[in-house]
């Protein structure tokens, strides 16, 4: 039996070098269902970056103009750059049926729990050690934001948060985390909160039963 159902916002949050963004590659690669919550930054763009693909790059003016007219979701400061989250796109794929993967930090995950808490399933992702979240780092070619040492001190901050997800997630092996996240979705697309006519479902079974 197939319900039509809302879509599910998934929320990676990690410090950076946890193997969060190879994670979510792995998913959208043999998964159409699920795609990327393009933000908005204020950040200048790195030479890597396709504006419209990793983020939409905005000035200040434009960010603070879309945050007062209530076009985004939620909204942060982050290392002194601004991020948020379009509203649009999101109300739109979620009444299609289509999930949606957010790569915000924790203070964008505490508004979207107060917004949107029943459509949302959050996972934190650790990495295995500190030798392998610095390798990590290190291997980063255009890691031109502060030194290694300073993302380190970031990650530490950003792991103060862990508690605030529903799942925690160790990467040791990328295949294997990948796979407990889709998992995770799985479960997340058959929560009875998701399913639109279930009501009328069970209605019409109870009223077979009566009508006998
Ligand atoms: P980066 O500049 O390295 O791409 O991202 C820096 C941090 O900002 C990451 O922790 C990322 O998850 C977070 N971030 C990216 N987009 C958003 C957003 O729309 N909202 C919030 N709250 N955080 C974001």
């Amino acid at each position: 039996m197939e319900f039509q159902r809302r879509g599910v916002m998934l929320v990676l949050a990690s410090p950076s070098g946890a193997g969060k963004s190879s994670i979510s590659r792995a998913l959208f690669e043999d998964d159409p269902n699920i795609a990327l919550s393009v933000s908005v930054t204020t950040r200048p763009r790195r030479t890597d970056e396709i504006d419209g693909k990793h983020y939409h790059f905005i000035d200040v003016e434009t960010f603070r103009r879309m945050r007062a007219d209530g076009e985004l979701l939620e909204s942060a400061e982050v290392h002194g750059n601004f991020y948020g989250t379009p509203r649009s796109r999101v109300e739109e794929r979620l009444a299609a049926g289509r999930d949606i993967l957010f790569d915000i930090d924790f203070q964008g995950t505490l508004q979207l729990y107060e917004k949107c808490r029943s459509d949302m399933v959050s996972i934190f992702i650790l990495p295995p050690s500190i030798k392998e979240l610095r390798k990590r780092l290190e291997r980063r070619a255009q890691d031109s934001e502060g030194t290694i040492d300073t993302r380190l001190r970031n990650a530490r901050l950003e792991m103060d948060h862990y508690d605030e997800y529903d799942y925690v997630l160790v990467n040791e092996d990328l295949e294997d985390s990948a796979s407990r996240v889709r998992t995770i979705l799985a479960a997340a697309r058959l929560a009875r909160s998701r399913f639109l006519q279930l009501d009328k479902f069970v209605k019409d079974l109870q009223d077979q039963i009566d009508s006998h």
